[in-house]
Order: C-alpha cells, then structure tokens, then sequence
C-alpha cells in the first residue's frame, strides 16, 4: 500500500515532467502551457512573463529552489583533457572561466534578451563596459561613427577623449537627425542614438533612424536605459545592438552597477569578445540582483510612468517653474512621437527653474523624501542638477547642444506614493 502511494506519487512526478517536457508553450484552451526548457525565444509569451521565467532553468521536481542559485565560481572544471582540448578549439561551449561567462550571467543574458525580443545578450560590469564593447566590437582605426549629440554624459565623453585617439572620427547630430545625410561618408560604419534623452528627454524617431542607417548599411546601436525594454523594443525595428546601463531600472534597486548588450548571436559573440579581452565582466552577485530586480521590471516602471506624470502635472502648473521636460506632456516637443512609438512616457522627466542655477540648488538642497543622487531606475525618487553629474566637465557650447541649461533640474521617479512626493516638491519650491 505504502509503495503503491509512493509509486503513484513519483509517477505523478515523472508524469508531470514528461508533460512539460513535452512541447513548447500551447495555447489550450486559451491558457499557455509551459515547456520544461528554458523560455528564452518563446514565443506568445507576455513581457512580464519573460522577465520572470525567462533563461531560468526547469524548476518542477522535488527540492528545486525557486530563486536563482549564483554560482559564485572563477572557474570551472572540465571532466578531461580531451574535453579542454574540445572547449579550446571551439568545439564544445563549456564554462571555462567568469570572464568567459558564467551559469549565473547566463540565466541573466537569456532573460534580458527574451524581454527584448532578441537572439542573444551579453552582460557586463557597468553600462560603459557594455557600450563600449558593443561600439568596439564595430568600429576600427579610420572607422567613422555618427551618433546623436543628446547622450548619457559617459558615452559623449567616450566619443570626445577616447575614439579620437583610437583613429576613430564621431560626427554629432541633433534628435530630429537634421542634416544627417551629409555626415556620412563610405567610412562611416555605425549609428549610435540614446532615446528618449538625457536629460531633457527628447526622442529620436527610431523608424527614421533605422531606415537611414539601412539604407548606407549602418551598424544601427540604440541605448535603451531610458525607455527599458518594457516601454520599447528597438531590435524589433531591425537595429543590431541594444544597449543598456542595467544598473538603472533593470536591476532597480540602486544596489549594482551593470550593463547589457543585446543582438543577433552574432554580434553577441563579437561583443562578447571584447568582454574578454577589456575585462569588464559582470560578477555573479550581481547578476543575481540583476536577475532579481528584472523580475519586477514591468510593475516597477508602470508605476514610475504614472508617478512622473502627476509630478510632470504638478510642476508644469508651479509658478516657479519654466518649463517641465516630459514627454507625456501635450507642451512636449516629442509627445506625439512618444505616443507612437512607446508604451509608456517613462520614469524620467526634468525641469527648468526660473531663476537658474541658484533656484535650481536651493530647490535641490531642499527636498526631503527625494534624493539628491546621480543615477535613475531605482525605487526611490532622486533629483539631481546634471551640469554637476552626468554633464560635469562639458564647455557651454557642449551643455547647449546637449540641451542642458545650468537651472536644469532632472527627477528620477521612485515607487513612493505619489501625494507624498508632491508634498515634497511643494515644500521645497515655497
Ligand atoms: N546610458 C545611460 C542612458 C545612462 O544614464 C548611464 C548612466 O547613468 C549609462 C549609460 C552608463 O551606465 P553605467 O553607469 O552603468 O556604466
């Protein structure tokens, strides 16, 4: 009686791996079946269902965790010399070593890259790392690159002190990419835009970029931060390469710093490349966080977009306020671009204070419940001046083209309640 319980139990078991080992995600009966691989490059399957299940491993059974275990291993052994040989010759895929990839960041690249709907990702250990080894995985001594003016201050600051002395020329365009057609030339190799942008939230239509870098076969890269694949999907569109600074809301938690790149396996494998030799690969813990923080990725910035509208609401009415900068906005310059060709209006805006750069510090210094920090995507709201953060080092001739006044002020929407954060801002702006 006993073993026929305990036979009828582990059949029931084995009956139910069988099962999800059976076939790929069904509809049946309009309910979705799951499959025991992994749900990387599933199709069918909603965006908050990716962040969550995707690149996990199988988890039916007895006694498997549901979390994410973190290998948290340099190194890997190989059961043979004949297997090295083989990993050595490219003939098996074998972890071999972090630097090289990781169970850990695997799960985290397969997830990543099923929520954009691509091929492959790479991880690494900061959002610069990622472009700069997508950007390097492209373009050579005597290479030429147009890129928008409107950039994370980082990636400009790249383009302006590293690239040139590399033999690499950069060409700047404003959003609206006037003028465009006359910067290429049979050097140029690459498009590289950041939508919306930092920080005044300016977009770039990613259907005129797309076709443009098409039609002079253009490596097309786009840094998706801002948006979060939740929002958009640029690889959809055909660009190459995605990038991201997986330290803002990816991760979400103002906990990691890491970056992502995301593509065809093809260009994965090139970036993947210059991982390897640059050295800026992910770690394990932070992977897990990264993965973790995925998770909530679509609650997270849905609730952001509603927050930064009430507050983009509240400031565009404050008599101390020039001009509120965000696209959910009908004052937006790009509120009907953002209409088409996002989901959302996202978790960043900024604004101009009347009376400049001492307005603009005394309302900074005055906030409590916000904070004053540099970064974004994270649960609690930050304010931060950008000419002493992301656009610290720039003439004013730079800070103009990158649409940035002295009196900006750029707010990263938290998760708090938005009535409390108004609060804030009122008592701050008195
Ligand atoms: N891209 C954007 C849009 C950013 O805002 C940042 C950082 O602020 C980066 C890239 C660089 O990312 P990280 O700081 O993770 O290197």
């Amino acid at each position: 009686m006993k073993a026929k319980k305990q036979s009828s139990r582990n059949s029931g078991v084995v009956a139910q791996k069988q099962d999800r080992n059976s076939s790929e995600f069904e509809a049946k009966s309009g309910q979705r079946k799951l499959s025991g691989q992994t749900l990387h490059g599933l199709h069918g399957l909603g965006p908050q269902t990716k962040a969550i299940h995707g690149g996990e491993p199988n988890r039916c059974g007895v006694n498997g965790p549901v979390a994410t275990e973190i290998i948290r291993s340099s190194t890997f052994t190989f059961s043979n010399t004949e297997e090295m040989k083989e990993w050595a010759e490219g003939k098996n895929k074998a972890y071999i070593y972090t630097r090289y990839g990781n169970p850990t960041l695997s799960v985290a690249e397969k997830k990543i890259a099923a929520l954009e709907g691509a091929e492959a990702a790479v991880v690494s250990a900061s959002g610069m790392a990622a472009i700069s080894s997508s950007l390097l995985a492209v373009l050579h001594s005597g290479d030429e690159l147009i890129s928008t003016a409107q950039l994370y201050g980082g990636t400009y600051r790249l383009m302006r002190d590293v690239f040139p002395n590399m033999g690499i020329t950069v060409h700047h365009v404003q959003p609206d990419l006037c003028g465009i057609e006359k910067r290429v030339n049979a050097r140029t190799k690459a498009l590289y835009i950041e939508t919306p942008t930092n920080p005044t939230l300016r977009l770039v239509d990613t259907e005129k970029a797309i076709e443009f870098a098409k039609k002079h076969k253009l490596v097309a890269l786009i840094d998706n931060t801002f948006a979060t694949p939740v929002l958009q999907n640029p690889i959809r569109l055909g660009y190459d390469m995605v990038v991201h600074s997986a330290t803002k809301a990816l991760a979400g938690h103002s906990d990691i710093i890491a970056g992502v790149s995301v593509g065809s396996q093809e260009w994965m494998d090139k970036v993947r490349q210059m991982i390897i030799y640059l050295g800026g690969s992910m770690d394990p813990g932070a992977a897990y966080l990264l993965i973790r923080g995925i998770k909530t990725v679509g609650v997270r910035v849905e609730r952001q977009c509603e927050n930064a509208t009430a507050v983009a609401t509240f400031l565009e009415k404050h008599p101390k306020v020039e001009r509120v900068h965000y696209p959910g906005l009908k004052s937006h310059p790009s509120h009907e671009l953002a209409k088409k060709q996002m989901r959302g209006f996202g978790s960043m805006l900024a604004f101009d204070m009347k009376g400049g750069l001492p307005a603009a510090r005394r309302f900074c210094d005055r906030v409590r419940l916000f904070l004053l920090a540099a970064s974004l995507g994270g649960v609690e709201s930050l304010v931060i001046l950008p000419i002493y953060s992301s656009h610290y080092n720039m003439s004013d001739e730079e800070l103009k083209r990158a649409g940035v006044s002295p009196g900006t002020v750029r707010v990263s929407m938290g998760l708090e309640d938005k009535e409390d954060l108004i609060e804030d801002l009122k008592q701050a702006l008195e």
